[in-house]
């Protein structure tokens, strides 16, 4: 065990919580329920860049533009992907994988949906690449991009960043979502069906030839947001030019709508383990205008309050 990062699988479910005993070190720049940021050094600004964490940057006029390194408190170690042991009731594992954060802006306290569609598009490339690039790597099962912005959203940084957790299994919602799939697999991709009926019901956001926004039917937080490529891609890494620049100008108008209700939401890429899998890429956006109570930790069910219908008006005035 390296660095005391260990995986654990709940003693029935395929369900895993990785222990780490660095990430309680973090700094935290949100005051407890405040929107007012303890603003210290902030090293995701340019000047203040730390060296050894560095893997790669966009420069433009001799700046980065975007950067990406490697996350100082990562929830993932590298290593060798070995020392599983099972023990009847109890399993665990090393916590191999690999932790990334991507720098969106040079420009502390710029939201996401401040940048152009022309600087998102370059983002959602940096996602891309290094999506591929850790997707690649031996060990790794599954890669999960995300996004924390704001205080209540289980961001420590103000700096819009993103992050990248390259691990070597598939996150339990991932296993859920393909099993469903799998279930209606002789009748062709559910999602297929799904986008075309969404695309034609009142929770419908915006659409265009290349991509669809909707409030899902039964959403886990109110007023969330999924965007599906309308062709059946399964990951990020298939996206092209054309459809990153339609994602992006939706990313840029439902954030800016989110922005008006919360200063706090996340964002999550959901791509196909493997192409056998099937999943269809999608995105989902989770604004975090209320927090998980009793009842959604006991049920893993959810109350919502704001019928999806509204919150699909409300995206599209
Ligand atoms: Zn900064
Ligand atoms: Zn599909």
């Amino acid at each position: 065990m390296s660095d005391g990062i260990e995986l654990r699988k709940d003693y029935l479910l395929e369900r895993f919580s990785i222990i780490s005993h660095k990430r309680k070190l973090r700094p935290k720049e949100y005051k407890q329920g405040a929107n007012s940021v303890n603003v210290g050094k902030c090293y995701f600004c340019p000047g203040n860049e730390e060296p050894d964490l560095a893997i790669g940057s966009i420069n433009e006029n001799g700046r980065w533009v975007v950067r990406w390194l490697k996350n100082k408190y990562p929830a993932f170690d590298a290593g060798e992907k070995d020392g599983a042991r099972n023990d009847g009731f109890y399993f665990k594992a090393q916590g191999f994988g690999y932790h990334e954060v991507v720098i969106d802006t040079p420009k502390h306290g710029t939201k996401l949906f401040e940048l152009s569609q022309r600087e998102i598009v370059r983002l959602l490339g940096v996602y891309r690449d290094r999506y591929q690039a850790l997707a690649n790597r031996p060990g790794i099962k599954y890669v999960v991009l995300f996004k924390n912005s704001g205080p209540n959203s289980g961001a420590s940084i103000v700096h819009e960043h993103t992050q990248i957790i390259a691990q070597g299994f598939i996150p339990s919602l991932v296993l859920e979502k393909i099993d469903a799939v799998r279930r209606t697999k002789s009748e062709g991709c559910p999602y297929c069906k799904i986008i075309k009926q969404e695309a034609k019901s009142p929770r419908v956001i915006l659409l265009d030839k290349n991509f669809v926004s909707f409030v899902p039917f039964a959403p886990r937080f109110a007023h969330e947001a999924w965007l599906f490529p309308r062709r059946h891609a399964q990951s990020l890494s298939e996206l092209d030019a054309k459809e990153l620049e339609s994602l992006a100008l939706m990313l840029k108008h439902i954030l800016r709508r989110v922005d008006k209700l919360t200063d706090s939401f996340n964002i999550l890429f959901y791509s196909s383990p493997k192409k056998s899998d099937g999943l269809h890429f999608h995105v989902e956006i989770t604004p975090r205008t209320s927090a998980w109570a009793g009842y959604e930790f006991a049920s893993q069910d959810y109350i919502i309050s704001s019928p999806p219908e509204e919150s699909a008006r409300f995206y599209r005035a």
